[in-house]
């Protein structure tokens, strides 16, 4: 491709709103521009990466069995009021309706359109099991969307859906997928981890996520020092927290504690550790109070807190309901003498302690020497500790490391929820009917495009890993007044496209500086140079855009030293 007749305009303006490096080098870089909000044109070089990772993703997914098709972007209201999903899914579905007054939606994924499909082809146990895929824009209208490509409203999603007779044939499709998963991301030169994901409340399905490692990540993730176990902090758990130090058995008493909401003011007022008081938070939960204790220096996972619980609505309660369930203003509520009917759960991180520190459910008031069995007893004991990074790993595999990750992929065991929902049943061999076991497989195109950015680019620009690279190679005439340089330079664009390599040709009209620093912004892997200086050697310069090391190299032996180093990378 020659530049000078391309669509590749790159730019100094950065957007006020880009606030990570994939969104504010793909403006620059003439990969993408906003429409609206969430809303993107892919210009050219951005297609021609998503091209490459599409490649990819249909190379490895072949090889799991996965069919490809494509399904339509609007969906007709009835099949979500059918799975019930209509009234559940709140804002992000963008609703519309036609001009008959029928309403449909943008579809923001696909499990009722492929369920209705299946269910009126496929009807015995024969046909199964079937897994289908499907490369195709979607529409979530994001509370926040932003960080360009990564949180759109609009976006491209590689969708895949399985259907099954038995469990153990979605385990199958469940692990040939996450083999694939782990196939493309490594064949995009990717730096990720797999990690278990929370599943809601569906029940005990699996369900991975697929994490690109990067700072501005918005997922946390928890990993064990050896390795063998990856999570998502919202599903995470730990192994069980040393206990602080304890003594003999004290007996409870008052002290006022005037204004200390804080476990902080209150441990240090005390003079013990934060661990040795036990917080205590009242949740409304579909509306019935509820009290959970947890360490004081520990947080609640709001989603583990909420699948435990299996409700819709979880909120931390109102200070008029506190006072409901404690008696007492916010910040001094406890496991002791809350209101009848309020549903206490204590995590386990308080389940050892010994002569604990906790709010006396009375206003400027804490109590001491409290201990679990004597004054206070909770109904359940149970996980809804955030993990953090130091935490012991679960099953005694040493500790657990921290970082964040941006989620690229999303793999789950969905069983027969929507197939019984949308009656998508099949025959067994005795002919009897049986709702299908169901997987889903989702991969961002434009979220790894951008998460590869974010892992691979320096001051300058992006630094394209070669799998990913919408050109393999940009080739820059550096004097394009100059005859002799041109010739030569059009001849080796030739010889290169020959050969097969994708090459974009700088031949436009320049300034040498100009050239340079584009090409360090659009970052291309190999950059070869035709300078009339080094043209009057016979040689032409050579580099990788990663260490920028230039080499010289004999104008006859250019195109044979690209086509080694595009091998070697
Ligand atoms: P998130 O938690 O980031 O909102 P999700 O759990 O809603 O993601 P899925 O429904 O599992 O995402 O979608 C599958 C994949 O689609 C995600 O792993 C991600 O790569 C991509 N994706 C989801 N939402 C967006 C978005 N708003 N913009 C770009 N890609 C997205
Ligand atoms: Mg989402």
């Amino acid at each position: 491709m020659r530049w000078s007749s391309y669509y590749l305009f790159t730019t100094r303006e950065v957007p006020a709103d880009a606030e990570v490096a994939s969104h504010r080098l793909m403006v620059r870089s003439g990969m993408i521009r906003k429409l609206a909000a969430g809303i993107y044109t892919y210009l050219p070089l951005a297609l021609r990466s998503f091209g490459k990772l599409t490649d990819i993703v249909r190379r490895e997914l072949a090889k799991a069995d996965c069919i490809e098709l494509s399904m339509p972007a609007i969906q007709p209201a009835q099949l979500w009021q059918e799975s019930g999903r209509w009234s559940q899914y709140g804002k992000e579905l963008l609703r519309i309706e036609d001009r008959h007054g029928r309403e449909f939606c943008f579809g923001p994924t696909h499990e009722e359109v492929i369920t209705d499909l299946v269910r009126n082809d496929v009807r015995s146990y024969r046909q199964l099991p079937l897994n289908l895929f499907q490369i195709q824009t979607k529409f979530r209208d994001e509370i926040r969307p932003r960080f360009g490509l990564m949180r759109g409203r609009e976006f491209i999603m590689k969708d895949a859906y399985s259907f099954h007779a038995t469990e153990e044939s979605l385990d199958q499709s469940y692990k040939a997928m996450a083999a694939a998963y782990n196939r493309i991301f490594k064949a995009c030169g990717l730096d990720f981890v797999s990690v278990e994901a929370d599943s809601g409340t569906i029940g005990g399905s699996s369900s991975h996520e697929y994490m690109v490692v990067a700072a501005t990540g918005e997922s946390v993730v928890v990993r064990s020092s050896d390795g063998s176990y990856a999570a998502n902090v919202e599903k995470a758990v730990t192994g069980p927290l040393p206990l602080p130090a304890a003594g003999e058995e004290e007996t409870s008493r008052e002290v006022v504690t005037p204004a200390m909401t804080a476990v902080s003011d209150v441990a240090a007022f005390l003079e013990v550790e934060e661990a040795q008081v036990v917080k205590t938070l009242i949740y409304d939960a579909d509306e019935t109070l509820v009290a959970v204790a947890i360490r004081g220096d520990r947080e609640v996972n709001d989603v583990k807190l909420k699948n435990f619980l299996d409700v819709e609505d979880l909120v931390l309660a109102s200070e008029e309901r506190v006072r409901e369930a404690t008696g007492s203003p916010v910040g001094f509520a406890g496991p002791v003498g809350l209101a009848e009917g309020v549903r206490l759960l204590a995590d386990e991180s308080v389940r050892g302690l010994k002569n604990f520190v906790c709010g006396a459910n009375r206003g400027d008031t804490h109590l001491v020497g409290v201990n679990w069995g004597r004054e206070a007893e909770p109904s359940e004991w149970v996980d809804v500790r955030l993990a953090r990074g130091g935490d012991p790993a679960p099953g005694g595999q040493g500790e657990l490391e921290e970082f964040r990750g941006i989620e690229v992929g999303h793999i789950f065991k969905l069983g027969t929820k929507y197939s019984e929902a949308m009656s998508c049943n099949f025959l067994d061999e005795e002919g009897k009917s049986h709702p299908m076991a169901m997987g889903c497989y989702g991969l961002g195109i434009g979220r790894t495009i951008a998460a590869a950015i974010e892992q691979n680019y320096d001051d300058d620009g992006i630094i394209w890993p070669l799998p990913l690279a919408p050109f393999q190679v940009l080739l820059i005439a550096l004097n394009t007044n100059d005859e002799e340089v041109v010739g030569q330079a059009d001849a080796l664009y030739n010889t290169l496209r020959e050969k097969g390599v994708e090459v974009l040709f700088d031949d436009r009209n320049q300034r040498p500086g100009v050239k340079f620093k584009d090409a360090d912004l659009i970052g291309l892997p190999v950059r070869m140079v035709v300078g009339a200086r080094s043209l009057k050697e016979g040689q032409v310069e050579i580099s990788l855009r990663r260490d920028r090391e230039r080499q010289m190299v004999a104008v006859g032996d250019a195109v044979e030293r690209i086509l080694h180093l595009l091998e070697a990378s």
